[in-house]
């Protein structure tokens, strides 16, 4: 905690006012937001961003994925800047919370800075990541990834959209291609509030989140090639049934993620050439699996690959097994972590550490500089739907953490 105390609040009312009016760039009748990352509903809530930074005395710069960067000035420029934010896109029939909490907050925070008159050592600056969610291109947190050295910015500049539009051509449509370099923001560390995304600490009563990991995830793409015949005249023993595997398979994952305390998906499957009257000789899968513990990741992708050797032996069917992506867990900075725990312990809100379930641009940043991360709880713990949902009280509770984590972090000499 600073030596300003728990007093300084961020002004709940202008945070909710600004989720709120964001809401319009892309709402829906459900109330949900539909903003597709750099189409023209981006361009408009991107516009709306820049001018309020621009309002609140920030120097806005964009990156050649469009990524934003909005600087507030600190008393030592020589210092890196404590960076705070998260992202505007949205999925196809999003909520109005999901990473635009987290830039609105990281908003909030310099406005009540400025409110205050209060100059930080460090600077503080607010991002907002292009396409986080990955919905019209993929990979998912493609401009973090590439900041942090995953990618090159040529290769995420040429993925293209399902119509067939390149991300430099869908960044120069809404005029977001910018002229710095990907990764020349630097940063000391970052700080992303988020909602949950899950149903644990509204469960739990709790307010706020301190997320000391994220999970690991393994992807697979599977495919069973069994035998296509007659579905009254051939005898059960005789069968090379392909969704009979698959449902073992889908059995056994689940008893070894369960035995074992992870997670694990089977969430498409495709018979090729259905029929009513066919025995299925032919079906591709996916699968996912997640845990925070590394060793875990590797205890059920092992014990997975048993099950579907002896499973594939005893109904003398092929099963091609691949793995597509793995990503390690994230076990986010100590010190960061403590400085969200310290804030929300002396501003007196309810809190618990907690794993994150899903991917965040702050599990990239993890991997090249300290970052942390900070949660409010979601209404029945839906996320990615138009009913998604947070208490305005709970919003301000979670920017409030994000300011005192970040005047800790970046430093308030007494004058
Ligand atoms: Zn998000």
């Amino acid at each position: 905690m600073t030596k300003l105390g728990d007093n300084l609040k961020i002004n709940s009312e202008r945070l909710w006012g600004a989720i709120n009016e964001t809401a319009k760039f892309g709402g829906t009748p459900k109330g949900g937001v539909r903003r597709l990352t750099l189409g023209p509903e981006d361009k408009q809530v991107r516009d709306w961003f820049r001018k309020a930074c621009e309002a609140a005395g920030l120097e806005v710069k964009v990156d050649a994925l469009g990524s934003m960067f909005a600087l507030r000035r600190g008393r030592d420029m020589s210092k890196a800047p404590i960076g705070i934010g998260s992202h505007l896109d949205t999925q196809p029939t999003g909520g109005k919370f999901d990473g635009i909490l987290g830039v609105l907050g990281a908003l909030e925070v310099v406005r009540t800075l400025n409110d205050a008159g209060i100059e930080t050592d460090a600077p503080i600056c607010i991002a907002n990541w292009t396409n986080e969610e990955g919905s019209r291109f993929a990979p998912a947190m493609m401009a973090s990834a590439a900041y942090v050295g995953d990618f090159t910015t040529d290769d995420i500049l040429s993925r293209k959209d399902i119509a067939g539009v390149t991300v430099g051509e869908a960044l120069d449509s809404i005029g977001y291609r910018g002229d710095v370099a990907v990764g020349t923001q630097k940063f000391s560390g970052f700080v992303e509030l988020h909602i949950e995304q899950g149903p644990i600490l509204e469960a739990e009563g709790k307010t706020i989140g301190v997320v000391d990991s994220g999970q690991g995830v393994l992807w697979f793409d599977g495919k069973i090639t069994g035998f296509e015949s007659h579905a009254g005249s051939t005898p059960m023993p005789l069968r090379k049934d392909a969704l009979g595997t698959l449902s073992e398979i889908v059995l056994a994952t689940e008893r070894v993620v369960t035995e074992i305390g992870a997670l694990g998906t089977i969430g498409e499957a495709v018979i090729a050439n259905p029929s009513r009257n066919v025995i299925p000789g032919e079906i591709a899968f996916t699968m996912d699996l997640r845990s925070a513990d590394a060793g875990k990741l590797d205890a059920i992708e092992k014990g997975v690959r048993e099950a579907i050797t002896a499973i594939a032996a005893k109904r003398k069917v092929e099963v091609a097994f691949d793995k597509v992506w793995h990503k390690p867990p994230t076990h986010f900075n100590k010190d960061f972590v403590n400085a969200v725990e310290s804030a929300a312990e002396e501003l007196g809100y309810s809190h618990r550490r907690i794993t994150s379930g899903a991917g965040h641009d702050a599990c990239n940043l993890n991997n090249i500089m300290p970052t942390a991360m900070v949660f409010i709880p979601s209404k029945d713990g839906i996320s990615h739907n138009e009913l998604e949902s947070s208490t305005q009280d709970d919003c301000a509770a979670g920017a409030n953490v994000l300011m005192h984590t970040v005047l800790a972090l970046a430093g308030v000499s007494s004058k």
